[in-house]
């Protein structure tokens, strides 16, 4: 049997960068607010290892792809605070000409939202003293070479160091939705229902005026004056499309970005113990102008030691190095573009995405750039992720790589950032959601995730996704009241 769940102003799904935000805005200007949320809450006494995180926060333990050459990892999260429950709590505000190339509202528009999110959820630069070993090495090796890097901005509290921000702080200390923006909006009057997986929006005379899907009690129903899809920038389009919705632009699925990114290890004859402190801590900003960011990244044994190569003895042996590696992360602003369809088999979406040589020179060079700063800090060996040269020890073997026939399949490629896949826009030939994220085809139904970013941003988005909700969620509530 059906169950009726209470009828309400407006029903937001998602609880991640977009859905909590839009939410609590909702909330706080009066709107009666239900949120369902198909993953689960977790507390940090509930985090277990790094295993259970990726099979339980993880949405499909972690093995969501895009499909091309080279195929693409590309993770998203699945629980009360969506991705940013497992994200590396790095923030940026968007690069400023990407905001006027939307032609949408102004930046300046943007600024006083900025500020209210980064207040509530603690961003700040992070203290060096939290940035622990990595930070060090890297710091030597940019040094030597005239690189400026610095710490990133961060939402953290209280930071213990752990090293797990990917993987659900057992601290608490990541501000992310879960323990910030959500609570704020339970805190405000909207009812949070866990474990409810939306299957459908009901749409009545070409409005959207509930949704159906299935909860812990079976199939449910609820009715709603608006319905917010928060779902993120893979879930949302393959959502959309399995029900023929708000396609008349069939831009929906398509102009996917991602920030495909690359992972380099160094080993060193230190110790660095890059799993203590934060993961992300760092980043270097001099090749942003062609599109190339680095930033800090760092595993832990598990997951590092199936990154590194060999077999064996071999791969043994650097397991057993661990405490005497280090690793940083390059992220490229691509000019490529895939696109999600609804998934097969049970599958949630399936995304294809096909890197373009100018978006795999810029990861190679991105690479490059990190090989040249551990040489300069005296690395023994670093391994590059690029198949033909996947050691670089000498100057050599540097140039070496910088130098060989470039094919986009050569790179390891991964990606966190889905964006893009229901941009908005003014014009509804061009665009899904116009610049108040209401579908241009289906009144009272409104995108507010990641997928309403038109373009790949260059930065960590989530500042900008909670920034263009707000903006959108407070329109709407003044609308609906
Ligand atoms: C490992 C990793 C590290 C990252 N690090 C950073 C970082 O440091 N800084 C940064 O800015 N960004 C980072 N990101 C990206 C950032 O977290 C995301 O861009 C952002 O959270 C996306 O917000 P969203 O609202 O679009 O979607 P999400 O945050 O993914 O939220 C979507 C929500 O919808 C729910 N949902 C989906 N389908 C349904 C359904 N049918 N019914 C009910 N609920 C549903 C999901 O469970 C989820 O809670 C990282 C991502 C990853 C994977």
């Amino acid at each position: 049997m059906t169950v009726r769940l209470r009828d309400s102003g407006a029903i937001v799904i998602g609880t991640g960068a977009g859905g909590a935000v839009a939410a609590a805005s909702l909330a706080r200007a009066g709107v009666d607010v239900l949120i369902l949320e198909e993953g689960r809450l977790f507390r940090p006494s509930d985090l277990g290892g790094f295993v259970d995180a990726i099979s339980d926060m993880y949405l499909s333990g972690a093995t969501t792809v895009a499909l091309g050459r080279p195929p693409v990892s590309i993770t998203v999260g699945r629980a009360v605070g969506g991705t940013t429950a497992i994200n590396s709590s790095t923030c940026f505000r968007p690069p400023r000409e990407k905001v006027a190339a939307w032609g949408g509202p102004d930046y300046e528009e943007f600024v006083p939202l900025f500020e209210e999110i980064e207040r509530r959820i603690n961003a700040k630069p992070a203290d060096v003293e939290l940035l622990g070993g990595n930070w060090r090495v890297l710091k030597r090796g940019c040094d030597a070479l005239g690189v400026g890097i610095r710490p990133l901005v961060h939402n953290i509290r209280d930071c213990k160091m752990r090293g797990r921000c990917a993987f659900g702080c057992p601290e608490g200390a990541k501000q992310s939705m879960d323990v910030t923006f959500v609570p704020d909006a339970v805190d405000a009057g909207a009812t949070l229902l866990t474990g409810h997986s939306v299957k459908r929006i009901i749409v009545e005379n070409g409005r959207a005026a509930g949704v159906a899907g299935e909860g812990p009690d079976g199939p449910f129903e609820a009715r709603a004056r608006s319905v917010v899809v928060a779902m993120g920038a893979l879930r949302t389009p393959a959502f959309l499309l399995k029900q023929k919705l708000a396609n008349s632009s069939r831009r929906v699925g398509k102009g996917l970005r991602i920030h495909p990114a690359g992972r380099v290890v160094a080993e060193m004859n230190e110790i660095v113990d890059g799993h203590i402190g934060i993961s992300q801590g760092a980043f270097i900003d001099k090749w942003a102008s062609r599109g190339v960011t680095l930033e800090g990244i760092f595993l832990n044994p598990g997951v590092m030691t199936t990154s590194l190569p060999g077999v064996g003895h071999e791969l043994k042996d650097l397991a057993a190095a661990y405490r005497r590696l280090s690793a940083f992360g390059a992220m490229v602003s691509d000019t490529s573009s895939g696109r999600v369809i609804p998934g097969h088999f049970g599958y949630p979406f399936n995304a294809f995405y096909q890197l373009n040589l100018r978006d795999a020179h810029n990861l190679r060079f991105a690479v490059a750039r990190i090989a040249e700063i551990y040489l300069a800090a005296g690395a023994k060996r670093i391994f590059t992720g690029f198949h033909p040269v996947p050691v670089v020890n000498s100057p050599e073997s540097l140039r070496k790589l910088e130098a060989v026939r470039l094919k986009a399949s050569d790179l390891e490629v991964m990606a966190f950032h889905p964006l893009g896949t229901c941009a908005m826009g003014a014009d509804p030939r061009r665009s899904v959601v116009n610049f108040e994220l209401e579908s241009h085809d289906v009144k009272g139904l409104y995108i507010m995730d990641a997928s309403a970013i038109p373009d790949s941003l260059g930065v960590n988005p989530q500042i900008t996704i909670m920034a263009i909700t707000m903006r959108a969620a407070r329109i709407l509530a003044s609308k609906l009241k």
